[in-house]
């Protein structure tokens, strides 16, 4: 055969090949290349390697967003070193704010920390922060007890450290920095949610709790990263409920995940200096929805059980709910260690806070997930400190969100 003729009947096959693969792509565009990205994720583990601590100003040739993603994972890694302190001591300083949630050192500490390396880093930013400086002012005893733990937590990694701008020069300033996460929020420029421990209940408790950043530019979730120091470093161990219980401080727990708008979700064991090598994640593929294990709240104050109960026997699911508190949940279904995520309104009138979703919300959506309320609309953070426009949330894997949705809808149809 002429080598010509060879050549050109390959080049037919080529040709008839990427047809194919374009008339796929065309016909199911929402679902083809994320099924097409997530096939092709399992064939090859990416590592990511952390970037260097120092800033660079060559932010041109970088990915978007990697050094807003570099900050906040420092900035999450040292308040959970505070955390964990907290956590490790037995006198957590508790009282009550006007809600009558329950506050802690840690929550004043962690969201000091976090805001003096946003501030550090990208000065013009607006915060939206849970916790206010009030309690702090009139506190002097609880004041000192922040003030100590706040000097306390550094990273190990001198440069690291440098990166977040060093330590803070007095108590008086720590308060006023506190008091920087006072944003409306808002559907216009650079804003960034902290919840600094989310979960405080399950904090308490000995069980789950989150350190949260996000970041959202017009309205719109590019960066999230969430430290929990109670979830195994592992993403491959089993889901259940006691896994917070008996933490120690040690290597091999905590884990610090994370995600960029378009860039996937990421896994890395949670530190003291600088970042830990990081891989990505994504939600294990799932055949069927009665197959599913899914995540609910602890506190029935927070997520109707009742209803998931009802909703899970419609969908045929027979694995009791695990349930965990904080942002936890997210994370452990972005790494595939669950399936579902439920929150089902308890109060008609409540509105879900940005600082409680916006890291989860993209992380979930970046391991391949579908994140929305339970009327199957996405999570809207363009309107203040609160997602007003939305009820409850449902988090699944793309598969079977709109299977999952139908349920939900049935169920608090009916009501
Ligand atoms: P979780 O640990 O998932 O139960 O969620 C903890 C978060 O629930 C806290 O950070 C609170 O902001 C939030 N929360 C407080 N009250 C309610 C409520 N009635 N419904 C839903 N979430 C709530
Ligand atoms: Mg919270």
């Amino acid at each position: 055969m002429q080598p010509g003729t060879s050549r050109s009947k390959s080049s037919i096959v080529v040709l008839f090949v990427s047809l194919v693969i374009l008339a796929f792509s065309f016909l199911t565009p929402s679902t083809f290349l994320p099924r097409l990205r997530l096939f092709t994720s399992h064939f090859a583990p990416t590592t990511i390697r952390p970037l260097t601590t120092t800033t660079t100003n060559t932010t041109a040739t970088m990915a978007a967003y990697s050094q807003e993603l570099n900050i906040a994972l420092l900035a999450v890694q040292r308040a959970s070193i505070l955390t964990k302190s907290v956590f490790h001591s037995h006198a957590k300083g508790t009282l009550s704010k006007n809600d009558a949630s329950p506050v802690t050192i840690g929550d004043f500490g962690a969201q000091a920390l976090i805001i003096a390396a946003l501030q550090h880093a990208f000065p013009n930013d607006e915060i939206v922060a849970e916790e206010e400086a009030k309690d702090l002012r009139e506190n002097e005893s609880l004041r000192n007890l922040v003030w100590d733990l706040v000097q306390n937590a550094r990273l190990s990694d001198a440069a690291a450290e440098e990166t977040l701008g060093g330590p803070m020069k007095s108590a008086e300033q720590m308060l006023d920095i506190i008091d920087k996460g006072d944003s409306k929020g808002g559907a216009s420029g650079r804003i960034w949610a902290i919840d600094p421990i989310d979960g405080t209940k399950g904090f308490l408790r000995g069980g789950q709790y989150a350190v949260c950043l996000g970041l959202m530019v017009d309205g719109d979730v590019k960066v999230g990263v969430l430290g929990l120091p109670n979830l195994p470093e592992s993403d491959s161990e089993p889901l259940v409920e006691s896994m917070g219980a008996e933490q120690t401080d040690a290597a091999g727990k905590g884990v610090l995940i994370s995600a960029v708008q378009g860039q996937g979700a990421v896994s890395r064991a949670l530190g003291k200096g600088a970042l830990a090598e990081g891989h990505s994640i994504h939600m294990k593929p799932l055949e069927k929805v009665s197959e599913a294990t899914f995540c609910e709240s602890v506190e029935a104050g927070h997520s109707s059980q009742g209803d998931a109960a009802d909703i899970a026997r419609k969908l045929g699911i027979t694995k009791p709910s695990v349930r965990m508190d904080s942002q936890a949940k997210y994370g452990s279904i972005a790494r595939g260690a669950g399936d579902l995520y439920l929150r089902l309104p308890v109060k008609k009138d409540y509105q879900e806070k940005i600082w409680d979703h916006a890291a989860g919300d993209l992380i979930v959506r970046e391991a391949g997930g579908e994140v929305t309320d339970t009327e199957g609309k996405r999570l809207d953070f363009s309107h203040g400190r609160t997602l007003k426009e939305n009820k409850g949330v449902i988090a699944a894997p793309k598969s079977v969100h709109a299977e999952v949705i139908e349920a939900v809808k049935s169920v608090l149809g009916g009501k």
